[in-house]
């Protein structure tokens, strides 16, 4: 299998000084496919009978999460940046490793599983979670591309996160 882990470029002092960003730019455009494999394959065949659709949060989660969707035959619903979607709107605001910012999702029902690009702090994850609860939905599932393990574990509501790619 792949290391798609070699595929991502390391940025010093992205967006600011003292941050490593994790560009997955050249994951997506060497291993696509692979990469939207391996997210999948990170729940159980059974759990993906059960949900309906796949939320993905502005903007790379976007790609992850509607391709994803494609290949298990779910909707897609998006998580945006406060502004973007047209009323009405739940929103959240939320804490970033560096800065701050709110999540607006449209109202819905039925049963989402969540995907980002990276689990930093955990911040946005767990924003977008409350979100979807405070919007109708019910989570069934938290996914992240890269866990950058600045935090042990990340659990919600007593679900715990996955991901393919972690940095110990
Ligand atoms: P957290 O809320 O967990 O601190 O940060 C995660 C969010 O910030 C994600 O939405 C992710 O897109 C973005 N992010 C934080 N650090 C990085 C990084 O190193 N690389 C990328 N691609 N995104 C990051």
């Amino acid at each position: 299998m792949t290391d798609l882990k070699r595929y991502i470029r390391d940025v010093p002092d992205f967006p600011q000084k003292g941050i490593v960003f994790r560009d997955i730019a050249p994951l997506l455009r060497e291993h696509f496919a692979p990469t939207i494999d391996a997210l999948g394959a990170l729940l159980p065949a059974e759990r993906w009978q059960s949900i309906d659709a796949v939320a993905g949060i502005e903007s790379r989660g976007f790609i992850l999460a509607a391709a994803l969707a494609m290949q298990h035959g779910k909707g897609f619903v998006p998580i945006r940046k406060k502004g973007k979607l047209p009323p009405p709107v739940v929103d959240r605001p939320y804490a970033l490793e560096y800065g701050s910012g709110v999540l607006e999702m449209q109202r819905g029902n039925g049963t989402l599983v969540l995907v980002d690009d990276v689990l930093a702090t955990g911040g946005t994850l767990r924003a977008a979670a409350d979100l979807c609860t405070d919007a109708g939905y019910e989570v069934a599932g938290l996914i992240a591309l890269i866990d950058l393990k600045l935090i042990p574990r990340f659990e919600w509501r007593g679900q715990v996160a996955v991901s393919v790619i972690e940095y110990v």
